[in-house]
């Protein structure tokens, strides 16, 4: 398999993945892994696939987010096993035994913003409860999948609510901002801290420094979502994952018309002041705890 790696200890134990490069210029994933490989991660009990996932966007000059299309829209059954075809369905198809062996994903993204880093859980608590296992970052936001397809993490067992499969996608930071790297990487620490897959001396040999204390970790859960429309512009007051004290505080326009937050300390989730009409400007989320 290209760009996959397999490190298999040999002994029982949980079957887990670590997934980069989805969105081919969202490269602190790719950095990190590398890093790690480079440096001797092994797993101590289990098997631990390491994914370099669209690499052909990731090829292109510059890096794209993708060639043809999105590669975290397509994973619907449906879609992998039907006639459409696309490079990253092609690559989405040859990976896919990879994905059903895991029981445990954590799947690496960066931001274009330079808002705070997310994990974002799914609407399942199994996603949230992976989550807090990994300890980081402070910002957890449980949320329904994609409207236009399936991401990755909502694949199968992981969204069956009756397995224990869980996948965690991690916003680690702005696309080309070091501490994304380093949150990617202790971040896949922590995922095979959490499950016992190495102990705490490998995890500190391979970051080549101790562990912090993990941060207070906050959950939010998304509520509804503003799609933008033909002229959308956001309010610049609106930071990324920073609580509004007001509802019905105007965070943009859509055409002209004014769009406000539906109740008192609104979290904006993951917005895009730049976004196309269609896709989504941003997500409104409740504080869980
Ligand atoms: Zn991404």
């Amino acid at each position: 398999m290209p760009y996959a790696v397999v490190l298999d200890a040999g002994r029982d134990g949980p079957r887990a993945m670590v997934s980069a490069l989805v969105h081919g210029n969202e490269i602190c994933g790719a950095i990190a892994l590398d890093g790690l490989l480079q440096r001797g991660l092994e797993p101590a009990r289990g098997r631990l696939t390491i994914v370099f996932m669209n690499v052909g966007a990731y090829q292109a000059e510059p890096p794209r987010r993708f060639l043809d299309e999105d590669m975290n829209r397509v994973w619907d059954p449906a879609v992998l096993t039907g006639d459409r075809s696309s490079r990253e369905l092609l690559r989405a198809r040859q990976v896919r035994c990879l994905l059903e062996d895991a029981e445990q994903l954590l799947d690496l993204h960066s931001m274009q913003s330079q808002d705070a880093p997310v994990a974002l859980s799914g609407d399942l608590d199994k996603g949230a409860a992976l989550a807090r296992a990994i300890g980081v970052p402070a910002c957890i936001v449980s949320d329904p999948g994609h409207p236009a397809g399936p991401r990755m993490r909502d694949y199968g067992r992981f969204a069956d609510p009756q397995l224990a499969d869980a996948a965690v996608l991690l916003e680690c930071g702005q696309h080309l901002a070091p501490a994304a790297i380093d949150l990617a990487e202790e971040a896949t620490l922590r995922f095979l801290l959490a499950l016992d897959m190495i102990d705490r001396a490998q995890a500190e040999r391979l970051a080549g420094r101790a562990l912090p204390p993990p941060p207070r970790q906050q959950l939010v859960r998304v509520t509804g979502l503003v799609t933008a429309g033909p002229r959308f512009r956001m309010a610049d007051t609106v930071v990324g994952m920073q609580p509004i004290p007001w509802a019905g505080t105007v965070i943009g326009w859509n055409d002209g018309n004014p769009v406000v937050t539906p109740y008192d300390d609104c979290v904006p989730v993951m917005p895009t002041p730049g976004a196309a009409p269609g896709t989504t400007a941003l997500r409104f989320g409740k504080l869980v705890d």
